[in-house]
């Protein structure tokens, strides 16, 4: 069966190699503005501590977005963001977004829900609607410009950037202000983040945190 496949010594190890030797290069930035700006400017929203040192790279694989804890460096941490959204037109909006959503991890960490580990607990989502206005409207543009490019992972508690995004890579992202117009006007669906919300309904388990 698949589980005795997966627990296989030998197996485990051929894709811990694997992934080793696939090992991203961070890519430089096309993006359109300073992300590193934008971790500033979430750092002050959220008051995060001055002290933690917030590093920031774009890599070709994995989550859309994700925070990482230095486990070497207590005061250290690192954002990353998929390559998919390196581009000129990816919306300054959606990425103070993203900016947000991953430090507020550092501010409302997961915990345990009905015996299950919950990375975006409600809490979170309440806050996230807090300092994120904009978020019903940055979700629908990801999912007009990324949703086919995205495979929600129950596991994980979040959602991958499918193997093959490349090949779509010249396609232009949908404009933000288009995006706005849509979603205002009656002809919209009444349930437009259908692709993109996960089954337990929740706004907040696009991202996910990696394990501190
Ligand atoms: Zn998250």
């Amino acid at each position: 069966m698949t589980l005795s496949r997966t627990a296989h010594p030998a197996r485990i190890q051929g894709q811990a190699r694997r992934r080793r030797s696939a090992a991203p290069q961070p890519q430089l930035s096309f993006l359109n503005c300073r992300f590193e700006s934008l971790l500033e400017d979430a750092r002050g929203t959220l008051e995060i501590e001055p002290a933690l040192r917030i590093h920031f790279a774009i890599v070709p694989f994995d989550f859309l977005a994700c925070i990482q804890r230095d486990r070497r460096a207590e005061s250290e941490c690192t954002v990353l963001l998929h390559a998919l959204l390196n581009r000129p037109d990816t919306p300054r909006p959606v990425l103070a977004h993203i900016a947000l959503h991953e430090l507020l991890h550092l501010k409302i960490p997961g915990r345990e829900i009905d015996g299950q580990y919950c990375k975006h607990p409600p809490e979170f989502g309440v806050a996230e609607r807090a300092c994120v206005p904009w978020l019903p409207l940055s979700l629908e543009w990801i999912h007009l410009a990324c949703g086919h490019h995205l495979r929600h992972c129950p596991q994980q508690q979040g959602f991958r950037v499918k193997r093959g995004w490349q090949r779509c890579y010249a396609e232009p992202f949908p404009d933000w202000e288009l995006v706005r117009r849509l979603v205002d006007s009656r002809a919209y669906p009444a349930h437009p983040h259908r692709l993109l919300q996960p089954p337990d309904g929740s706004w907040s388990s696009l991202w996910t945190a990696a394990p501190c």
